[in-house]
């Protein structure tokens, strides 16, 4: 029965959908899973098979699948209000997450502007740089980025992207943009100190050629996530700030992967101890429930678009569902169970644990690197064939474990609250699946 359940969804998925990241004339081929339900670490198919979500559902999921308490937050949310526009009104839970957020928040960030999803949190941000620089006087159209940077997928956010797979295609519609190198991408002998040292001498160089045009430095700081967890040394955050400080820059910095506990710490800019100007959050921070992202602001940008409403220093920029209550309530549960369970602390006890599990692997041959902070985790294999990464997660999901790479590294990324069998779990057969594929 369930089979057949199975197969009449994929027929119907494959005669009318477009999936994201998704090349659809191999999508049938790799034998679709069709999810039915989940609970706690595990996604359950069509089929009744469970599978240990491993990458967190895109590294949104902070205590699990169907938390009761979150899901009582939302249910209760619903018996209140379904949902107010934000343009012109204001409700109790949106005012509430922007206090509980804004408590954990790096110091100076006294704002916060809601969006939906993180590339549209980077969206308002790039826009609201611009806009403050622009209303004290200032004429600074061109945005700072890094290499192998990702911010999401609408133009402004690609605009700053840096993976050429993804966002060479647009360059003819994009802004304006300088690009320094990775920081994450050693040369040969070269340590992550000297590798941020060499790139933010390249930005200082930028900025002195062009620094009186820079709008802002946009950067994820401490680990570029989709660029294949790509992690850096602190002193190159650190760096940004005072190049930012020099050149009347912003600093930007996207949170949306690595904030909200993902790295050990709250935030990830804790680890280098700086504050930024802007700073974007989203995929945790409603737990991995629903869309939900936010731009936190220092005051001085906030103060830059106050005036009388006929000098049009107005922000002209929302969305319909702009703070959505459901959203709002989903976070506001999810912030308070964190809270209490000190989730950011036992994600970095996962973190710890995670480099110990893989250590046997560190030293195999057909692994290039592994690469970690906190709870994301980066195996990069040896490349022994078109599509190494997939054929090692396609081995893990035969056993139960659903992992996505990017590219060639195998991505390891569970909830914040995963327990030590699950864990184990995950790890073995990562790297069983390794050594299976990457002789
Ligand atoms: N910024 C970063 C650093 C990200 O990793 C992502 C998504 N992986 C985004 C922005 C875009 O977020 P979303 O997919 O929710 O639009």
């Amino acid at each position: 029965m369930s089979g057949d359940r199975t197969a009449d969804l994929v027929n119907r998925d494959l005669r009318h959908l477009w999936h994201p990241f998704t090349q659809h004339s191999v999508w049938a081929d790799d034998e679709p899973l069709v999810i039915d339900r989940a609970e706690g670490m595990y996604l359950y198919d069509t089929d009744g098979k469970a599978y240990l979500d491993g990458v967190s559902s895109l590294w949104v999921t902070v205590h699990g699948h169907r938390v009761p308490e979150i899901d009582a937050a939302v249910r209760a949310q619903l018996d209140r209000l379904d949902h107010a526009t934000f343009l012109g009104l204001t409700h109790e839970p949106g005012i509430e997450l922007a206090e509980l957020l804004l408590a954990t928040a790096p110091a100076g960030l006294n704002r916060v502007f809601y969006a939906g999803d993180g590339s549209s949190a980077v969206e308002a941000a790039l826009k609201m740089a611009f806009q403050a620089q622009a209303q004290r006087g200032e004429n600074r159209p061109l945005f700072v980025h890094v290499a192998e940077g990702y911010h999401g997928d609408t133009l402004g956010a690609v605009s700053v992207g840096g993976i050429e797979l993804f966002h060479s295609t647009y360059r003819p519609i994009l802004l304006e943009t300088r690009a320094v190198s990775s920081p994450g991408l050693l040369e040969p002998g070269q340590t992550r100190t000297d590798r941020a040292a060499a790139v933010l001498a390249e930005l200082d160089a930028l900025l002195d050629a062009e620094g009186d045009r820079v709008c802002a430095v946009v950067i994820e700081p401490l680990v570029q996530a989709a660029g294949g967890m790509l992690t850096h040394h602190a002193s190159f955050v650190r760096g940004v700030r005072a190049a930012c400080d020099r050149s009347g820059a912003l600093m930007v910095v996207d949170e949306v992967a690595t904030g909200i506990g993902r790295t050990g710490r709250m935030w990830a800019v804790e680890h280098a101890g700086v504050s930024p100007d802007l700073l974007t959050c989203g995929k945790g921070l409603t737990g991995g429930y629903l869309p939900l992202s936010a731009v936190l602001a220092r005051e001085d940008v906030y103060a830059a678009f106050l005036a009388a409403p006929a000098a049009a220093r107005t922000f002209f920029h929302g969305h319909s569902y702009t703070a959505n209550p459901l959203c709002c309530a989903a976070a506001i549960a999810n912030l308070r169970l964190m809270a209490e369970r000190e989730t950011v602390a036992h994600a970095a006890r996962v973190g710890e644990r995670i480099g110990e599990l893989m250590k046997g692997l560190e030293g195999y041959d057909g692994v290039r690197e592994i690469r970690r902070i906190g709870t994301m985790t980066g195996i990069e294999v040896e490349a022994v064939g078109e599509r190494t990464g997939f054929a090692v997660c396609q081995a893990a999901r035969k056993q139960g474990v659903w992992v996505r790479p990017l590219g060639d590294v195998v991505v390891l990324m569970p909830p914040l609250a995963i327990g030590d069998e699950d864990l184990a779990l995950l790890c073995s057969v990562v790297d069983e699946s390794v050594r299976a594929v990457v002789r």
